[in-house]
C-alpha cells in the first residue's frame, strides 16, 4: 500500500459538470432506499483513465493488478446512499480496487455503523488521504520475510491503521508478496554482487571517475540488476512495490531512489528508454 498524490491528474471531467452531477445527485438522493447512483458516470471511462494514472491499474489498497481476478471495480471509499448522494460522485471518494479486496472491504469489521445500522465510515487507510503529516509508508510497513503488513510503532494502538494491516495479511496476498521477495532475492543473487551495488549507491552524484575500487565489467552488471530491481519490482506501477521497497531497504541497505538513479543512468549509457524515470 503506497501513498497516492491525487493532484497530479485533474478531476475527470464527467465528475467536475457541476450541473450534471447536481442533477445526478438530486437523483440518487430522491431515489429511495433502493436506488442505486449512476455509475455510467462515476464509472465512465475517463475517470477510469485518471485512476489508472494515480494507480497504474493496481488495488488501491493490496497493489495487486486489478486485471487479476476479472475486471477492475471503481470503489467508493466512504459508503454512499441515498442520504450521501454526493459522495458517489466525488473524485476523492473513488478508487480503482480488485475483487478481493473490494469484497472485504465490506466485511463489518472495517466499517462504522450508526444506531441504524447504516454505514457511516470505512476504518481503513485511504492512500490519498493519509492522517495529516504521516505517509502510508510511514504507518504501514512490511518484515523482510513472509512479506506481513505490520503497523509500525506510532500507530500501534490506532484501529483504522490495525484494520488494514489485517485486510492486507490476507493468506493470499502474503502468499503473493512471499513469491515476489523469492523473485527478488534470486535476481540479486544471480546478476552481481549485491556489494557493488551498494558501492554505487553510496556515490552521489553519480560519476564514473570515483569508480576506483570495481572493474568496469562489475560496474555495468551492478548497473543492469538495479535497473532491473527497479524496472521488474520497485517502480511505482509493479504489483507489490512497496513491500519490495522495504525489502531491499532491510535485507540489502538499498535504498529505492538511488537505485533509481543507477537505473536511470544504465538507460542513458545503454540509450534506451527508462519508464520509471
Ligand atoms: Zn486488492
Amino acid at each position: 500500500m503506497r501513498t497516492v498524490n491525487r493532484s497530479l491528474v485533474p478531476v475527470p471531467a464527467v465528475l467536475s459538470d457541476t450541473n450534471a452531477i447536481n442533477e445526478a445527485v438530486e437523483v440518487y438522493r430522491s431515489s429511495g432506499s433502493k436506488g442505486k447512483p449512476n455509475n455510467s458516470i462515476y464509472s465512465h471511462e475517463t475517470v477510469l483513465h485518471s485512476l489508472s494514472l494515480i494507480y497504474y491499474n493496481k488495488c488501491f489498497l493490496c497493489e495487486s493488478l486489478t486485471s487479476r481476478g476479472g475486471d477492475q471495480v471503481v470503489e467508493h471509499f466512504l459508503p454512499h446512499s441515498p442520504a450521501t448522494p454526493e459522495r458517489a460522485y466525488d473524485w476523492n471518494n473513488l478508487n480503482t480496487a480488485c475483487r478481493r479486496c473490494n469484497d472485504l472491504k465490506r466485511k463489518n469489521e472495517f466499517k462504522e455503523t450508526d444506531p441504524d445500522n447504516k454505514i457511516i465510515a470505512t476504518l481503513l487507510l485511504d492512500p490519498s488521504r493519509p492522517p495529516q503529516g504521516f505517509s502510508i509508508e510511514s504507518i504501514i510497513s512490511f518484515d523482510s520475510d513472509g512479506m506481513e503488513a505490520a503497523v509500525t510503532d506510532q500507530f500501534s494502538l490506532n484501529l483504522i491503521a490495525n484494520n488494514t494491516k489485517k485486510l492486507l495479511n490476507d493468506p493470499t496476498l502474503r502468499h503473493r508478496r512471499r513469491d515476489r521477495a523469492d523473485a527478488l532475492r534470486d535476481t540479486i543473487i544471480q546478476r552481481c554482487s549485491i556489494r557493488d551495488i551498494q558501492k554505487l549507491c553510496a556515490l552521489d552524484p553519480l560519476n564514473l571517475d570515483q569508480f576506483h575500487n570495481i572493474t568496469k565489467d562489475a560496474m555495468l552488471l551492478a548497473l543492469e540488476a538495479a535497473d532491473r530491481l527497479c524496472l521488474f519490482f520497485l517502480r511505482d506501477s509493479v504489483e507489490h512495490c512497496t513491500s519490495m521497497r522495504r525489502l531491499v531497504e532491510t535485507c540489502y541497505s538499498l535504498c529505492y531512489n538511488d537505485l533509481k538513479r543507477l537505473g536511470v543512468y544504465y538507460s542513458q549509457i545503454k540509450g534506451k528508454p527508462c519508464v520509471y524515470a
